[in-house]
């Protein structure tokens, strides 16, 4: 901090306000800075959020990907003001609001059941926000009616939350949290409730709305890598209270951080390797008794020592399947396979590895539990990532937990 700047400044986000004195960038619609959250006390304490660092720009969308229990419902619930941090701000174009109350943040909410009032109408369930902050009758009525036609419920105004399906509840609740015109929505597992053809529909409803307001910043939780694929323009990686990773889905996806994103997003066979080689994007190593070339992306320092072990992450739809016999296959036992429909998901234990390899293949696989096949690798075979810290480690090197993952 300068000498005699009078701003509270987050030490790992430039300060909002400091931004905006000095005329550049505009303020982030949204700062977490350092937000800590921790429920209950002593031993019983539980640290739902720690450290918590984030910025959402105006016009943005970011997902918050995580397990269940990772602490993303608490970081949404911070920002809204329904939690108070035990440490760290939280901000709002470039406002301080950590101390202000719900209503006064004015962000649009929405939760994963809805919460709509069971008594009142859909149009009264979406005017309540408007209502509550005093806004004139006449404009209440044009907002309810502007919201309501942007997810398309125009036609539901007069009924009863009862008598509607899921889907349209779910967008009644939209509609509530867009009424009053929010420049940072917050939606919290929306589609948690809906069935797998419906939540298809309104994710591609959902990025129209979005763009028809561009100006709103979106901070979308979800434990759905889809969701988060499909939506989000940045993607933010959570687990045990704490942000892995942030960046677009696309570096996330192709150049993993991570293990832990790796495995999380997109599903990985993630393999211990010797890396013999590295030069310039590319590395050679081996898997066994395979030497492959792989992509390392510049960050991956660890790697560039000659011989040094390594991490690769192997996308279970790359992986193919041969006779044992050709040349760079790593011999493999099929332990399992799951016709689901376009590909069937086979499960490989390789011997000399003494771990399971995932591959997705095309269509319905004419193999048997049992069979002995070679395990192949396209080229480039894949990606190093950093190797895992602590508890990781475990599970990657016996081939449990991350295996295979979540595609
Ligand atoms: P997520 O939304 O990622 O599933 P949450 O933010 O809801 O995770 O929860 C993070 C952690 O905080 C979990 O361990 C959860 O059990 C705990 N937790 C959440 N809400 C409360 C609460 N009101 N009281 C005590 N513990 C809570
Ligand atoms: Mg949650």
């Amino acid at each position: 901090m300068s000498d005699g700047d009078p701003q509270p400044r987050p030490s790992l986000v430039d300060t909002p306000a400091a931004a905006l004195s000095r005329g550049t960038a505009p303020a982030p619609a949204i700062v977490f800075d350092r937000v800590g959250v921790t429920y209950g006390r002593g031993r019983h304490a539980t640290v739902a959020l720690a450290e918590f660092t984030l910025r959402v720009a105006v016009g943005e969308t970011v997902a918050l990907l995580g397990p269940s229990g990772s602490g993303k419902s608490t970081a949404l619930k911070a920002l809204a003001g329904f939690v108070r941090p035990r440490s760290g701000r939280v901000w709002l174009a470039g406002r301080d609001v950590t101390d202000l109350s719900p209503a006064k943040r004015g962000i649009g909410v929405v939760v994963q059941s809805y919460a709509l009032f069971p008594h009142m109408k859909v149009r009264d369930n979406v005017a309540f926000g408007l209502k509550a902050h005093r806004a004139p009758r006449t404009e209440i009525a044009a907002r309810t009616a502007e919201a309501l036609a942007m997810v398309d419920m125009a036609a539901y105004a007069g009924r009863l939350p009862r008598e509607l399906s899921g889907g349209q509840q779910q967008r009644v609740a939209i509609a509530r949290a867009l009424a009053i015109r929010p420049e940072v929505l917050l939606l919290d597992e929306p589609m948690a409730a809906l069935d797998a053809q419906l939540r298809q529909s309104m994710l591609v409803q959902l990025r129209e709305l979005r763009n028809t307001l561009p100006d709103m910043a979106v901070l979308y939780v979800t434990h759905d890598q889809t969701e988060a694929l499909a939506l989000a323009d940045r993607i933010a990686v959570m687990r045990d209270a704490r942000l892995v990773d942030v960046d677009t889905a696309q570096n996330l996806w192709q150049h993993p951080p991570s293990a832990f994103t790796a495995g999380f997003l997109g599903g990985a066979n993630l393999l211990s390797c010797t890396v013999n080689r590295v030069s310039g994007g590319a590395a050679l190593v081996t898997v066994g008794a395979a030497t492959l070339r792989v992509e390392a992306p510049d960050r991956d320092h660890r790697a560039r020592e000659a011989n040094s072990p390594g991490l690769l992450c192997i996308r279970p739809h790359t992986v193919r399947i041969g006779a044992a016999a050709e040349r760079n296959a790593l011999r493999a036992t099929v332990t399992s396979l799951v016709w689901r429909g376009a590909s069937t998901r086979v499960r490989l234990a390789v011997d000399e590895l003494g771990v399971e390899v995932t591959a997705d293949l095309p269509g319905q696989v004419t193999r048997t539990v049992g069979d002995v096949v070679g395990v192949l690798f396209p080229d480039p075979a894949g990606v190093l990532v950093p190797p895992p810290i602590s508890a990781e480690t475990d599970a990657v090197a016996s081939g449990s937990a991350k295996l295979g993952g979540r595609a």
